[in-house]
């Protein structure tokens, strides 16, 4: 079972008391948002294992507490390199600032010892689970096995960090880093088994022999060197509260720079021995592995592949002997203080020396066997078999901008998603949160921009783009405005991400309307339009609106539209009125894609064209903004405006008169008569699917939140029956509504738009009305709170049931699925 993090606190052992007064004051003043004059302050100390004491702080008032980690040298003489909390604070920092590793953020470090005696970090809390026993004991199979892999990839993450780009350069030395350690930790043993101190054990010599032997080549030069973390093992971990994946790595005190396989091989020591019963007994690659944890070799391939390392068997037994070795002589060390009467950890303590003597034979024998790993990694074994090859396993890159876009949304969205309401709902609702343009730029900066663009359209603006002279982008800066170069369904990863706030996808500039208008003006502007109106957008200086939908007829079906777009010497004279054009309220919204008729007596589907339009053009009348449900989805909102006589230059017009359906096949791919329509559909038309499954994934994680914090009739909700079958049956719907808008993609970006289109409409239907089914499952557990906007469940299910009318009513995109359905038949 696991722990969770808020449970492993008890009082404040009595050798650690603090002096709260001043270290109030001080959190006060050097932790933002540290409540000033809490009417509550209380803290309790953790007890698992940490050798730096840790306490968390509960300060507020009222209901509202909010929780702080602080964790501070040991108090008395301790060696000048010891318990360095300076060093756990900078790495903490600098991982935390400039990487996705998951790590709690560090606040502040106080070097001062007169506010409680030594220095001390103040940091984040994390909510969440810790497993202390690796055989993770009371946890279902399958969940095993995502912890596990959660955990090799936790590892992965931060041995992938660049230490030099991210401060961390001079953090330790980073050569001859095996031979350091063999001398230090033999050293040590020397030291803690003198005369008078316990026995020295003569194998120990052995075993430090063979070590010296056999330092692999690579460890000499440090050149494959990085950072290390010292002390990697599952329990040194807190995950999600209900996902399986990590959230923060813990205990960074023996992090340093150097060779990374000694963390690998530490972490891989579970497998091989346990030190429960007083003892050392086999690990559970010899007794057993519990059912769903992936074999060492298995566990090693996950952290291979995440952290683009080869296949450690050559040098394995090195590794695990000296992982064998510092365990070995870190048990003497608390032997001998335990003899001298100084250890804390009583019989823990006592039992040392016998551990250590364990470890040392155990690694004797592990030197002795002729095989301690496979040749090849399973999967080269089992080729085609291996559960990360399978259909819809994201790629290496793509996960780690999964990994990145989660951590932006957990540490900057949902923090904020209150605070983007409370403006909303504001009699300044139209203007735009400063705080919204901060994070697009940090969300540039860290490479999450406008991810949506595909790869191909993307070449044809670099192509018309570069051959243009004078343009005020160099190559590099206009690469970063282009996106990541993903496919449909790669993108599809991440849009599901973003859908999990209806504030993050414009944070990324990855929000509609935009991306539909944009994609319009990649794959159809010409050069000049290019410059003057999707520069600005793809760098969100300015925002887009659609105009197509007209309030007098049946916009489903877009022959209907009435507006008129005339030709009058060098400009277009356009008259008619739209509604529920996204986005025009927006202060940053500049242009509008106005799709009208130019030729009334052309073939039905020849008479439309789409045309550029400055908002600010005389003529332009914004008559007012229209709700859904009661949200006018400001900042951005929907208006209904009129056009008078609205005179436009003839340039404005994209692709040519008469070209308005092939074009709209990008952005409102629901016009009825798209068989008829010619090209590619542009992925725009999946962006709201991915986002749905992303809205029911939000639905899930609150519903099963509430569920097991509240009690209804004498127990929590989730021990109600009719709970669990209601919530069972939600996972089987995202599960298969996701496969089917994955597949949608997939077929998108192999077979094109014209034979994946039924199952394009599958998934337009199947996305609202599964994320719709959810979030009304979550609103009813939340009781009247799911209704109200004290959570974001019920904009969720508003903007979710707009979708079931605003990306095409589902009956048209059934109407496709039948006629397919019937021509199969016909066959
Ligand atoms: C939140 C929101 C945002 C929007 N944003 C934009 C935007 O940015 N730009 C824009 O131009 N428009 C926008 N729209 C408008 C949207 O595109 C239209 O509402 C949609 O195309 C339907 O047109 P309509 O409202 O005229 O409904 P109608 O065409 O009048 O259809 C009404 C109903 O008739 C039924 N129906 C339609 N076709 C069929 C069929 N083939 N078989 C059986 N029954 C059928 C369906 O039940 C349908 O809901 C938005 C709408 C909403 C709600």
């Amino acid at each position: 079972m696991a722990s969770r993090t808020g449970d492993l606190v008890s009082q404040v052992h009595p050798a650690h008391q603090l002096d709260l007064d001043p270290l109030l004051r001080y959190a006060s003043a050097n932790v933002s948002g540290f409540p000033s004059s809490p009417s509550h302050f209380k803290v309790s100390q953790f007890g698992h294992g940490q050798s730096n004491p840790t306490f968390l702080l509960e300060a507020g008032s009222g209901a509202t507490v909010k929780r702080y980690v602080l964790r501070k040298k040991p108090p008395g003489k301790l060696l000048p390199s010891a318990h360095a909390v300076d060093r756990e604070f900078q790495v903490l920092r600098a991982l935390g600032d400039h990487t996705a590793v998951p790590v709690p953020k560090a606040f502040c470090l106080c070097t001062d010892p007169n506010i409680i005696g030594t220095a001390f970090y103040i940091m984040e809390f994390l909510e969440g689970r810790i497993f202390i026993d690796a055989k993770l004991p009371g946890v279902a199979p399958e969940r095993r096995r995502a912890i596990y892999r959660a955990t090799a990839k936790a590892l992965a993450s931060l041995h992938s960090a660049n230490v030099d780009a991210i401060g961390l350069g001079r953090y330790g030395r980073r050569d001859n880093y095996c031979n350091r350690q063999i001398e230090r930790w033999a050293k040590q043993y020397i030291a803690s088994t003198a005369e008078g101190k316990p026995a020295s054990n003569p194998k120990m010599f052995q075993l430090i022999g063979w070590l010296r032997q056999n330092v692999p080549p690579e460890d000499l030069s440090g050149t494959t060197a990085g950072l290390v973390h010292g002390d990697f093992r599952v329990d040194n971990l807190v995950f999600h509260p209900i996902e399986d994946r990590v959230i923060g790595i813990l205990d960074w005190e023996l992090s340093t720079l150097g060779n990374q396989m000694s963390d690998v091989a530490y972490s891989c020591l579970p497998y091989l021995v346990d030190y429960g019963n007083g003892g050392v007994d086999q690990g559970f690659e010899l007794t057993g592995i519990p059912e769903g944890i992936p074999s060492q070799a298995e566990f090693l391939e996950d952290y291979c592949s995440a952290a683009g390392k080869p296949w450690p068997a050559v040098a394995w037994k090195f590794y695990i002997a000296l992982a064998l070795f510092r365990g070995a002589s870190i048990f003497t060390g608390i032997y001998n203080r335990w003899l001298m009467g100084n250890a804390s950890g009583g019989e823990r303590a006592q039992n040392s020396g016998v551990r250590a003597n364990c470890l040392i034979d155990f690694a004797l024998s592990f030197i002795a066997r002729k095989s301690v790993l496979p040749e090849f990694p399973p999967s080269d074994v089992s080729k085609g078999f291996s559960e990360e090859r399978g259909r819809f396993v994201p790629s290496e890159r793509v996960k780690v901008l999964r990994d990145k876009l989660i951590k932006f949304m957990e540490e900057h969205i949902y923090p904020m998603e209150r605070e983007f309401s409370k403006l909303a709902q504001s009699e300044s609702h139209w203007t735009v949160h400063p705080e919204e343009e901060r994070l697009k730029e940090l969300a540039k900066k860290e490479g999450l921009w406008n991810l949506w663009i595909p790869f191909d359209s993307a070449a044809r603006v670099k192509k018309l783009i570069f051959k243009g002279v004078g343009h005020a982008f160099s190559n590099d800066g206009y690469n970063s405005l282009l996106g990541a170069g993903l496919s449909n369904l790669e993108y599809g990863y991440l849009c599901e991400i973003m859908g999990r706030s209806l504030w993050a996808p414009q944070v990324f500039n990855c929000g509609a309307p935009d991306t539909g208008n944009m994609e319009v003006l990649l794959r159809y502007g010409n050069e000049e339009q290019l410059h003057e109106w999707l520069i600005p957008l793809l760098e969100g200086k300015i925002r887009s609106g659609f105009a197509m939908t007209e309030p007098q007829v049946a916009s489903s079906d877009a022959t209907n539209i009435e507006c008129s777009i005339k030709r009058q010497g060098d400009s277009y004279i356009i008259n008619g009125t739209k509604w529920w054009t996204s986005g025009a309220m927006d202060p940053r919204c500049r242009i509008l894609i106005v799709m009208g008729k130019t030729d009334f007596s052309a073939p039905k589907h020849k008479q439309q064209s789409m045309i550029l339009v400055d908002i600010r053009t005389p003529g332009i009348h914004i008559k007012r903004p229209l709700t859904v449900f009661g949200f006018d989805d400001a900042p951005h909102g929907h208006a209904e405006i009129s056009f008078d006589n609205v005179c436009v230059p003839a340039k404005n017009i994209l692709l040519g008169e008469g070209h308005g359906f092939e074009i709209a096949q990008i952005n409102f791919l629901y016009l009825i008569l798209f068989t008829f329509l010619q090209g590619r559909l542009g992925p725009g038309r999946l962006h709201h699917c991915l986002r749905l499954i992303g809205a029911a994934e939000r639905g899930m994680q609150l519903m099963a939140q509430r569920a097991l914090s509240r009690k209804v009739f004498g127990k929590f909700i989730a021990e109600h029956g009719s709970f669990l079958s209601d919530i069972a049956k939600c996972r089987i719907e995202v599960e298969r509504t996701r496969l089917l808008v994955l597949e949608a993609a997939d077929q998108l970006d192999r077979l094109g738009n014209k034979k994946a289109r039924g199952t394009l409409a599958m998934a337009k239907v199947a996305a609202p009305n599964t994320a719709l089914k959810i979030l009304d499952m979550a609103i009813q557990v939340h009781g009247a709170a799911g209704v109200s906007s004290d959570t974001v469940l019920a904009h969720l299910w508003a903007a979710a049931r707009t979708l079931r009318i605003a990306d095409g009513p589902d009956e048209v995109h059934l109407g496709t699925i039948a006629k397919l359905e019937l021509q199969r038949a016909k066959l």
